[in-house]
Order: C-alpha cells, then sequence, then structure tokens
C-alpha cells in the first residue's frame, strides 16, 4: 500500500457504533470494567491508553514501518524518554549541528549530568567511529538533515557503526517525516519525531513520538515512562495530528517544491552569501540525500552577506513570511539561528532559518526579494 493511503487509513477505520468515517475525538480519562472487574474494550485509564492516542499510535508505527509507536505529550517528551529509558552505557553520541533543545536539556536539567554526551560531525564516519569505540556507548543520536546547518548524515552508516558498537542507534525523523525518509529501513533502532511540526502540519497542536521495531529492548522502558512519568499525549493533540496525518503526504510534496524553488531563488541573489539546502547540486549533502530521501526536505537555511544585523534587517523587512520559531506548519518562517541559539551556536552570524510553508512560492521569493533588495 503507498504511503498516501496509509496516511489516510492506518490505525482507523470507520467507527462501528455510529458509523463516523472521521475517527471519534475520546477525552474521558476512565473506562468501565465488567461485573467480573474485567476491562472488555482493553482500555482502562487515559494515561495508560486512550482509543484516540492508540490510534495515532498505530498510524505512525504503519508510517515508520515499526511495530509500535509511544506517544508523548512533546518532541522533547519523546527524545527525554529514550534517553531515560534505554538502559544501556550512559555515554551517548549526538551531532555537533544538534536540535537546540537537545543542547537545552543537557545543559539546564539533570540529563546534562546523568550521561556523558559527546558531540561529533556524524557526516565523517571516521570520527563517528572513533567516538563510539572509545568508550562503551549506549546511543547513537542522528539528526537528519541537521538544524540550523542543514546538513546530512548516512543514517544506513551511522546505525551501522552503532550496532556494531553495542550501542543503539536513534534517528530524529521530525524534518524529513516518514514519507520523505523511513529511518528504521535503514537499519536505526528507534526513530523520534516532534509531531509539533510536519505531522500536525498547521502550527496547533504539540506531541511526540516514539517508534520502534518489533522486538525493540526499548519498548517496554519507554511504555513505562509514558505511563507513569505521565507526559502523555492529550486526545485532542493526538486527533489533531491523525486529522495532519492525512494530507503529510500531500503538503510534504508542496513544501518540497516551495523550498527547492525559495533556495533556487537565494542561491541566485547577490545579497546572500550561501544557500544550505541538499536540493542544490552544488550542497555537499545533495547525492547522499538523493539516495536516502525521496526529496529533498522543507527546510533551508541562507547566509546573508555583511553579518548578524544585515540578517537581522532582511528579517525585520519580510512582510509575508513570519519571524517565528518552530517549523513545518503552513505558514512560512524565518529565525535568525545565532540570536537564539547563543555562544554554542554553530549557526554563522548571517544565517536565517527558513521553513517553507505552503504559500505560493512566488510569494515567498516575491517577499524575499524585497526583503534582501537594501542588504
Ligand atoms: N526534534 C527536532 C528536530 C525539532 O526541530 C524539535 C523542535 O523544533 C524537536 C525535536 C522538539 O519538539 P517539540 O517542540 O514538539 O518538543
Amino acid at each position: 500500500m503507498h504511503i498516501e493511503t496509509k496516511a489516510i487509513h492506518a490505525g482507523r477505520r470507520v467507527d462501528p457504533l455510529t458509523g463516523a468515517v472521521s475517527i471519534p475525538l475520546h477525552t474521558s480519562t476512565t473506562f468501565e470494567r465488567a461485573a467480573d472487574g474485567s476491562f472488555p474494550t482493553g482500555f482502562e485509564d487515559a494515561r495508560d491508553d486512550n482509543p484516540t492516542r492508540k490510534a495515532f499510535e498505530d498510524a505512525l508505527a504503519v508510517l515508520e514501518g515499526g511495530s509500535t509507536a509511544i506517544a508523548f505529550s512533546s518532541g522533547m517528551a519523546a527524545i527525554t524518554a529514550v534517553l531515560e529509558g534505554h538502559g544501556g552505557a550512559a555515554r551517548v553520541i549526538v551531532p555537533d549541528d544538534m536540535y537546540f533543545g537537545i543542547r537545552s536539556l543537557i545543559d539546564e536539567t539533570d540529563i546534562g549530568t546523568r550521561f556523558e554526551f559527546i558531540a561529533v560531525d556524524m557526516r565523517d564516519l571516521d570520527v563517528l567511529r572513533a567516538a563510539v569505540s572509545r568508550a562503551p556507548t549506549g546511543l547513537v543520536w542522528v539528526e537528519t538533515p541537521s538544524n540550523p546547518l542543514i546538513r546530512v548524515v548516512d543514517v544506513h552508516a551511522a546505525c551501522q557503526i552503532a550496532r556494531e558498537a553495542g550501542a543503539l542507534s536513534v534517528v530524529d525523523n521530525t524534518w524529513a517525516t516518514p514519507v520523505l525518509q523511513r529511518p528504521l529501513e535503514l537499519g536505526a533502532d528507534a526513530v523520534v519525531h516532534s509531531a509539533t511540526k510536519y505531522i500536525g502540519g498547521h502550527s496547533d497542536l504539540m506531541a511526540g513520538v516514539v517508534v520502534l521495531p518489533q522486538g525493540s529492548p526499548l519498548e517496554r522502558p519507554v511504555r513505562m515512562i509514558q505511563r507513569h512519568k505521565g507526559s502523555v499525549a492529550a486526545p485532542f493533540d493526538c486527533w489533531m495530528a491523525l486529522r495532519g496525518l492525512q494530507t503529510l503526504p500531500l503538503r510534504m510534496r508542496a513544501h518540497c517544491a516551495g523550498a527547492q524553488a525559495v533556495a533556487e531563488a537565494l542561491a541566485a541573489h547577490p545579497a546572500v552569501e550561501s544557500v544550505l539546502f541538499p536540493g542544490l547540486p552544488e550542497d555537499p549533502g545533495h547525492a547522499l540525500a538523493g539516495t536516502q530521501m525521496s526529496g529533498f526536505g522543507c527546510m533551508l537555511s541562507f547566509v546573508v552577506r555583511g553579518g548578524a544585523e544585515a540578517a537581522m534587517s532582511v528579517a525585520g523587512r519580510l512582510s509575508l513570511i513570519v519571524r517565528a520559531t518552530s517549523l513545518g506548519g503552513t505558514h512560512s518562517l524565518i529565525e535568525h539561528r545565532a540570536s537564539v541559539e547563543g555562544a554554542k551556536s554553530m549557526a554563522p552570524a548571517g544565517l536565517l532559518r527558513m521553513s517553507v510553508g505552503l504559500e505560493h512560492p512566488q510569494d515567498l521569493i516575491a517577499d524575499l526579494h524585497q526583503a534582501l533588495a537594501l542588504a
């Protein structure tokens, strides 16, 4: 079955009680016992399980080609559950160009002291191999394309290196989504998502998911963290995410086409020093992305000539593209990452990161052109 069809049907069916085609939103926090004390529907307490959340989890497991999905209240809750649940060595290899939320988790919570994080450029497989062989390693954490440098990491090779070293590999597939990249098929031991982004798709829900293959050692600990530590995905967010999922393949194609057009226009502009986007043939990640992704993604960064001040004033002149953090919604968003991330940021001073939305690409290009004209 094709992903467009799975996105609409997986985890759902016409409601047998009412004939409703759209899956019902179940808000009940508790479920009735039978006279013998059993729970005939399998549902007992909404923190343990809930029909709407279960449908979302089942759909995500199918889309990623996994066996189980476990939904949390945010992408960060899903990430934290994998870190806390993996049970292996406390040494975790992360990308040096890591999502800033993980940097903050390390720097500002106990996660940073309970685990040892080693940041490497995973594009260099020898560097990754050396990092995992230096000491027992529990997890290799892969983000591709990366944030905000839009680097592409070889998922198959990185997962193989992790396996040979006795570590579990985890791929954050938020940016690519299962429409463009399926890490479990490339050898990953786990996939995490911020469903807040493309899966929801409209910047109006917050949720996260861990997807695991059959027999994963992570399944029980991550499920127990979901149940007992309590950061479960809310039924309404799951219902909205299921709604979003139905158009995910269509939206991703439109996002990708828009990003490609915007990247090409920016690359041709004299006020732009460089464009970081694997869809451009000269990008270092172009060939690799072509082998492991079915599209080049919808996130790009570009460096404005003149540094931070010039970049900030370009962002300040935009009238259609919204100055806001996050990504994956219908609105195009732009952000000066160096000022958001502070001293540890790998973003060049003139870098603006853009989440290309679903507006017509020519309107986005016109907005960028007028903002860049004075740069
Ligand atoms: N992973 C990636 C790659 C992200 O970009 C983000 C948020 O931007 C997250 C995880 C965190 O997700 P959430 O905002 O749902 O906690």
